[in-house]
This record gives C-alpha cells, structure tokens and sequence, in this order.
C-alpha cells in the first residue's frame, strides 16, 4: 500500500469520526433545544396570566369587588372582558399564548373577532345570580379558576376561520376549545392570582361534575365545593 493510500485511509476515518461525534452531538442537543423552548413558551404564558389577572383584580378593585362580563353586546358590536381590562393592562400582546396563538380568531358563537388565547371563567357574572359575582365572596379564591387557555378551537375542517372561546365554562363541554399547548398541560391563573401549569383532568364528562368540579391539580371550576359557604365538605370532581 502507498504512503497516499495509507494517508487518504487516516482522513476518511478522521472524518467518519467526526461525523459520528457530530451526530451524537446533535442526538443530545436537540430534545434539549426542544426543552428550552417549551419551557420558554410556557413561562411566558404564565407570565401573561399573571399580568392580566393582576388587572383583573385591579378593575374589580374600582367597581365594588366585581370583575366584568366575559363579553357583552354594544350599538358597535360585541365587546369582552378583554378590552374593559386594556386600559389596566401597562403592556400590550399579553393576550397571546406563544405556544398557542390565535391571531385571526373569532369569538366561536357570535363571531366577532377574538383573537387572543385566554378565556374568562363565566362564573363570575350571571350564574349564580343575575350580574357580577362579588370577588370578596369567593372563599377558595386559590382554588378556583379565573383564567385558562382557549386560542383555536382544534379539529376545525381545513380552511375554515379560526374560532375561539373569550369565555371558560368547562373542559369536559367543549374539550377542542380548551387546549393543553404546553406538552399536554395547561396553564391557569386561580382568582387570587397565582399561575400553575396543570394536567387537565376531565376532558370527558364522566365522573366529573361540570360546574363545580376539578379543571385540574388543586384548581376547581369554582371554589372547590360550592360557591357560598360548603367549604367543610369534600369538592366536586
Ligand atoms: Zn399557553
């Protein structure tokens, strides 16, 4: 053998290592980068979750303890809570999940445009009663939901607009309205403020009890009972 073949033996085997090391390289790097970025996207969803509840709760500080209507029909059109709370909202494009946005949405009832990926617990206004829930009510605020995920209503055929929900009744009646974008979790701000990233419970109606009952982890649809007083006995699931 020459002294060139011997040599031109010696590179192809430097470079079919460095291929090798380069693949393995990339083996690790990749589920890693993955990571990184769902991690991003979900601390940022939990951060705008925080900041619009923060003015939720800044609202119902100016209007007796209540929070206002998910959505409500003007001389102009439909409204939502979404744009009452824009003026406490300091920062704007809170409204979009990263992991989940819903840019050209519409409201998925009455079709005016909705193009954010957050939706209101209906509870607080005309369930229990006739308008406003008064916060200072709520005994089990850190338990109880006041903002999930909504964005695009999933399995939507090809081509049709993008729908989705300003308000959150219950992920067991509409399971496609209410995504888990982030690896199969969900993200939620309870009443009294704080965020948590939750495994959604009842994406089927059995065993679950669809107005009281759990969303997920220790968050409830309402008050983890009942909505005045029953807090001594077990909550709903
Ligand atoms: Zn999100």
């Amino acid at each position: 053998m020459s002294a060139f073949m011997v040599r031109a033996g010696r590179s192809i085997r430097k470079i079919i290592l460095w291929v090798a090391l380069c693949a393995v390289a990339l083996a690790i790097a990749s589920p890693l980068l993955a990571w990184r970025t769902y991690e991003l996207d979900r601390v940022e969803c939990l951060s705008n979750l925080r900041r619009i509840s923060e003015a939720l709760l800044l609202y119902a500080q100016d209007h007796n303890g209540c929070l206002m209507p998910p959505d409500y029909s003007t001389p102009h059109g439909y409204r939502t809570w979404v744009d009452i709370s824009r003026s406490y909202l300091g920062q704007r494009g809170l409204n979009t999940c990263p992991a989940n946005p819903a840019p050209h949405c519409i409201q998925a009832i009455h079709h005016f445009p909705y193009p954010h990926s957050y939706a209101l617990n209906k509870r607080f206004w005309n369930v229990f009663f006739k308008g406003p829930f008064p916060l200072d009510n709520l005994e089990l605020a850190d338990q109880t939901a006041l903002l999930v995920e909504s964005g695009p209503i999933r399995g939507r055929p090809a081509g049709k607009t993008c729908e989705s929900l300003d308000f959150y009744w219950d992920t067991a009646w509409w399971p496609q309205a209410y995504p888990s974008p982030h690896n199969g979790k969900m993200n939620v701000v309870a009443a009294d403020g704080h965020a948590v990233t939750l495994k959604v419970a009842h994406y089927a109606s059995s065993h679950h009890n669809a107005l009281y009952g759990r969303l997920g982890g220790r968050i409830f649809n309402w008050n983890g009972g009942h909505p005045n007083g029953d807090t001594g006995s077990a909550p709903y699931e």
